[in-house]
């Protein structure tokens, strides 16, 4: 699943290939709208000016001129590609925004998972309301990651998985995070001490640093605009590659369920 480098890839690729497009046409093709009202998004959308380009946690946001916003979320498997208008339509394409020569479209995710929304509402909206702190941001230090951490029951990685704590992880960062801050994931997030929150901070910020470094992480489905994959997951220490030995003591590495999510982690680099 596309998680916080992933998205912001999009959103910088965004923002120097489409802001300021105006949307000639939204096409949903035939039989793939299911209950999303076509004409309302129609009337929003078509002949609008693209002003901004924001990513919220794992989502996207498109503003138009018209005063609406469209939301995104790419779920597990979802892409946006940017081609040119009579390229044809790549795979499972949900929704066209056709600009002047080039087509934005989104596939291979149900149109139930966007929202349009007025703008000036988008705030008030209950899954962006409730995000946490971005681990990007420059207010995201140790002491806040401590205070959110603080009095909460459970284990490490389900923590680093609430959106409301911490919005922008997922299963792959968060297991490459832990294994980078040599804490075991199924750890009570209560026990950790000072000297671990701090190597915890460093990991998420450098981490998620290097997955957007290395264009993001393309193990499922994810794709830059042009089509291009990302290469972190072919510098994945644990993700994916459970047997394997570790490349830091050469114990294999193990995979277990935590917090119901498939999790690799070396037993013997995590405490
Ligand atoms: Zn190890």
């Amino acid at each position: 699943m596309p998680e916080l480098p992933e998205l912001e890839i999009l959103k910088d690729e965004l923002n120097a290939h489409v802001l300021g497009r105006q949307v000639k046409e939204v096409i949903v093709p035939e039989g793939r709208g299911g209950d999303c009202p076509v004409p309302e998004w129609k009337s929003a959308i078509e002949g609008a000016t693209i002003v901004r380009v924001e990513r919220r946690g794992k989502m996207l946001v498109l503003q138009f001129d018209s005063g609406f916003s469209l939301l995104i979320h790419l779920m597990m498997v979802g892409q946006l590609l940017l081609s040119s208008l009579h390229d044809g339509d790549p795979n499972d394409v949900r929704l066209i925004l056709a600009f002047a020569s080039e087509q934005l479209s989104l596939g291979q995710v149900a149109l139930r998972f966007l929202q349009l929304v007025p703008t000036s509402e988008l705030d008030e909206l209950p899954q962006l309301k409730k995000l946490g702190h971005d681990p990007t941001s420059e207010g995201f230090t140790v002491g806040v990651l401590k205070s959110t951490l603080a009095g909460r029951r459970g284990k490490v990685k389900p923590l680093l998985l609430n959106q409301s704590l911490i919005a922008g992880i997922g299963n792959t960062y968060a297991d490459e995070i832990l294994f980078d801050g040599h804490i075991a994931p199924t750890r009570q997030a209560s026990s950790l001490s000072d000297k671990e929150l701090q190597r915890l901070h460093s990991s998420i910020v450098d981490i998620l640093r290097r997955g957007l470094e290395m264009g993001g992480s393309s193990e499922m489905a994810f794709v830059h605009l042009d089509g291009r994959k990302g290469a972190f997951q072919e510098h994945f220490q644990v993700k994916q590659r459970e047997g394997k030995p570790c490349k830091v003591c050469g114990s294999p590495i193990e995979k277990a369920t935590v917090g119901g999510r498939g999790t690799y982690f070396c037993a013997r680099c995590q405490e």
